[in-house]
């Protein structure tokens, strides 16, 4: 797979998010190192990661999203700025006018008539009328390696070996232009971007009047490739990046991050020599991929389910002991909003799988639930853990954090001293458990 490395460092990343016990400061500290070293090791810039690294950082501790825990909260977040960093969204190559063109520009050897033979199969595939037309003068076989992938994927092909000038192969191809949906144009590298090869560039675009002009990149020169694109971003006024060779390297993550920085968006990644090698690029499959998520929908559901059924387990177990504190109250307030979930809890403790809830009990719970999270969430684990060290400053303080009234801390902190007295009287029998249920009616805990 494209970035291996990178991909089972961040996997590990997510592994420690989800293993962990509580979501704190220090726990971020470590994420965020572990993700800096992992994208280091990818070759990406030390600026890029460190800013990437501090939003991340920042968003974390603050942020809470709704519907998600502190552990899945963290692993969106993360998930959200590498989407943002390499991009954000898939920016496909439209096709409103007939015929649409491509131009394809680059140093010697990034790929570019490679990648010119791999868009053809892309796009005839998708049944499309191609043309392939070559214009490098440059290099004697170039033509040659043209005519050969257009032949590999049965496509139409123009070239020229013995004019010099590109402009004039172009000029006489040009008349056949109307019978394509798509004329993908190869053009000449050199070793670097010299006034001689801008100027060639210019003149070929003006005779083509291309709608993209893709920068063909190889992954393999890393971070550097920032310079490159923005060089060609600059001079020649690119509108997209193809980044080839992306499975030979570990330096991958360094030349994906360097280009979309420049603002030109990747566009398609090579992964290898033969014509089928191309993929689309987008930002969120592509980090969704390397997390290992399949998709991150799916992911987030069955993470969900899982911590569920974790809390659902934890809390019985608290139960069952009498040990109860802020924390239990806000899973046990989590878990309650789901019937699902609440009846797993309900199983768990024996002799009460029977037991049915009233469903009036679960309703107008959600307006509560979602102050009291809010309050929860400005707490200090020391408040949480033991609530009973909350005194009128701490009301006060956690009032104005939270930006909710005093009086809705003290109901909350009313509600959990009545459902841990409730908890400690429940000896686990059904009959005191529907009697504790009747006296605590229509609040969310227990
Ligand atoms: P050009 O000079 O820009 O036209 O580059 P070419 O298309 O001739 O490619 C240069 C070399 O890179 C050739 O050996 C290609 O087979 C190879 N190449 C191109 N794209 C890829 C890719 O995605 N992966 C790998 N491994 N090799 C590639
Ligand atoms: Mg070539």
């Amino acid at each position: 797979m494209v970035l291996d490395k990178l991909g089972s460092n961040l996997r590990n990343v997510l592994n420690k998010i989800t293993n962990s016990m509580f979501v704190d400061e220090k726990l971020i500290n470590e994420i965020v190192k572990e993700i800096q070293r992992a994208l280091l090791q990818s070759d990406v810039n030390v600026h890029l990661v460190l800013k990437l690294t501090k939003i991340i950082k920042d968003r974390a501790l603050k942020e809470q999203m709704s519907g998600l825990n502190k552990k899945e909260t963290l692993i969106k977040i993360v998930y959200e700025e590498l989407v943002k960093f390499l991009g954000e969204e898939k920016k496909e190559i439209v096709f409103d006018s007939k015929p649409t063109k491509i131009m394809l520009v680059g140093l010697f050897g990034s790929g570019k008539t490679t990648t010119a033979g791999k868009l053809a199969k892309y796009y005839s595939k998708r049944g499309k009328k191609i043309a392939l037309v070559g214009l490098d003068v440059w290099r004697p076989a170039a033509m040659d390696q043209l005519k050969q992938n257009a032949e590999n994927v049965k496509v139409d092909y123009y070239i020229d070996k013995d004019e010099k000038d590109p402009v004039k192969i172009w000029s006489r191809f040009k008349e056949q232009e109307s019978k394509y949906d798509l004329i993908i144009i190869d053009t000449a590298g050199r070793d670097a971007l010299s006034d001689e090869l801008i100027e060639e560039i210019e003149q070929v675009t003006e005779a083509v009047s291309p709608q993209e002009k893709l920068l063909v990149i190889s992954a393999d020169i890393g971070q550097t490739a920032n310079v490159q694109a923005k060089q060609f971003h600059d001079s020649c006024g690119i509108t997209g990046v193809i980044i080839t060779k992306m499975e030979g390297t570990a330096k991958g993550g360094g030349a994906l991050t360097a280009c979309a920085v420049t603002g030109s968006p990747i566009k398609f990644i090579g992964v290898g020599e033969k014509m089928d090698d191309l993929e689309t690029f987008n930002p969120q499959g592509f980090v969704s991929r390397l997390l290992g998520m399949g998709d991150i929908g799916a992911l987030l559901e069955k993470a969900q389910e899982a911590i569920d059924e974790e809390d659902a387990m934890d809390l019985s177990k608290k139960l069952l002991k009498g040990e109860f504190n802020l924390i239990d109250l806000y899973s046990q307030m989590k878990t309650m909003n789901k019937m699902g979930s609440f009846s797993k809890i309900m199983e768990m403790i024996p002799g009460m799988s029977k037991l049915k809830i009233p469903k009036e009990l679960l309703e107008g719970q959600q307006d509560k639930m979602e102050s009291w999270r809010f309050i929860m969430d400005s707490c200090t684990k020391d408040e949480l853990e033991n609530p009973d060290i909350f005194n009128s400053s701490r009301v006060e303080r956690v009032a104005n954090g939270s930006g909710r009234d005093i009086q809705e801390v003290r109901d909350l902190l009313k509600h959990y001293k009545k459902s841990k007295k409730m908890i400690k009287q429940f000896g686990g029998s059904e009959k005191k458990m529907q009697q504790m249920m009747k006296k605590l009616g229509g609040m969310p805990g227990i």
